[in-house]
């Protein structure tokens, strides 16, 4: 491990403790990242300190409170590198982000254009889109994936025409670990006109991440996968699209002005942000990403290779297992395999996993479609974040050998 990573563990407190009398192994960290202390304690200052609603209040409490959110903000936007601290909007989440964009983009629709996904999205990419193709008569389509993981780019090309009119797709697939070409994607939309929405949850824990540029429309993550708190997400938008996009919601605090005849809306990017926020959730974003900094993307992605490699070599070892996406150019932060026995279920070896104190993820990963590609129900799917160690590629290691032995 390198050296600015060497403590890392200790750092998040939920990491040393027992789980079925073993050493806690956690590789669910693409389902949600573990939070440092850094991260918990500013809740509680929050709470104990400054908690009151922002934007609203005169006194001093509500000052201090909304200063701190628009610092996090800005925080949020450095991160991102997005040029202007207001096309940051604060959400629920990824799926909220994702929905507020099918939403509010249909004045920016009409009957007949179309939408391209992939076959590797997870279902928060894929059933708001359907809404929206309902909603106004649209056609959706599906870049397929090859038997690698990987986007076909020629069918991807052949799908794009002056209909499209948005492409929506995942930086980084939370099912297999498969890195997209977005860089491509987004330039190859542009050439005909289309808006791109870039999928970034499972990216920007992993990889350091600039909006400008990738030229991306939209890019959208949930703090709780990049060491933050659940219940916050993130939408960059660039300001001149999210500007003739209608709200998503309405109610407190995106109106500047409320008549029974006629409501006009607040600036960006207060717009979109109806309602009271999750105030401590978005002011402590900061603090994650401020964790992140501390460490450094270069140390990130190095030590995550690291294990990454480490994993391959010794989960391929193993007989009788099937990894997917094994030979994908590009695979970052997760692995998702099966055991080739009959009758056995990805749950069955999470189930013996778990008595080992080993946390993974089985099943469909919320993303039946390419679940399906591949004629699978599930998978088993060991995920990495900045404490994944050695030690925990061995243990799952380990406790696959000793579920083989039970399921035989
Ligand atoms: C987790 C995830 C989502 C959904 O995120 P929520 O935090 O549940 O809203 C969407 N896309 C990908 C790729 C994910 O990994």
């Amino acid at each position: 491990m390198t050296e600015d990573l060497k403590d890392i563990k200790n750092h998040f407190p939920i990491l040393n403790q027992f789980v079925n009398d073993r050493p806690l192994v956690y590789l669910d960290n693409a389902a949600t990242t573990q939070k440092p202390i850094s991260v918990i304690q500013a809740e509680e200052k929050y709470y104990k300190t400054i908690n009151s609603n922002v934007h609203r209040g005169i006194h001093t409490l509500s000052q201090l409170a909304t200063v701190e959110m628009e610092e996090s903000r800005k925080c949020v936007q450095q991160f991102l590198n997005a040029k202007k601290n207001y096309e940051i909007i604060f959400t629920k989440g990824t799926t909220d982000s994702i929905n507020l964009v099918a939403s509010g983009i249909e004045p920016l629709i009409k009957e007949g254009d179309e939408i391209i996904i992939s076959n590797l999205e997870h279902h928060s990419n894929i059933v708001p889109w359907q809404f929206l193709a309902e909603r106004k008569n649209l056609k959706l389509n599906v870049i397929p994936v090859d038997d690698n993981g990987e986007l076909i780019m020629d069918e991807y090309d052949r799908l794009l025409s002056n209909k499209t009119k948005i492409v929506a797709v995942n930086h980084i697939s939370n099912a297999l670990g498969v890195v997209n070409p977005i860089e491509d994607i987004i330039i190859k939309a542009h050439k005909v006109g289309a808006y791109v929405l870039i999928d970034g949850a499972q990216a920007v824990s992993h990889r350091k991440v600039d909006v400008q540029a990738l030229n991306a429309d939209f890019y959208v993550f949930s703090a709780h996968k990049l060491y933050g708190p659940t219940g916050v997400g993130v939408l960059y938008g660039k300001e001149e699209i999210l500007e003739s996009m209608k709200p998503y919601q309405g109610g407190g605090e995106m109106i500047k002005e409320v008549t029974f005849e006629k409501t006009t809306y607040a600036d960006l990017p207060f717009k979109f942000e109806a309602g009271t926020p999750n105030i401590a959730g978005n002011i402590v974003l900061k603090n994650a990403i401020d964790f992140v900094h501390t460490i450094g993307f270069k140390s990130i992605v190095r030590h995550e290779d690291d294990i990454m490699k480490y994993a391959k070599e010794n989960l391929s070892q193993i007989d009788n297992i099937i990894i997917y996406a094994q030979n994908a150019q590009h695979t970052s932060g997760a692995i998702s395999f099966n055991l080739n026995f009959e009758n056995i279920h990805s749950s069955d070896v999470g189930f013996i996993l778990d008595k080992q104190g080993i946390a993974v993820r089985t099943g469909h990963h919320c993303a039946q479609p390419i679940m399906k590609r591949f004629g699978i129900k599930g998978t088993i799917r060991a995920s990495f974040a900045i404490y994944t160690t050695k030690e925990d590629i061995d243990q799952l290691v380990k406790g696959i050998y000793l579920a083989q032995k039970m399921l035989k």
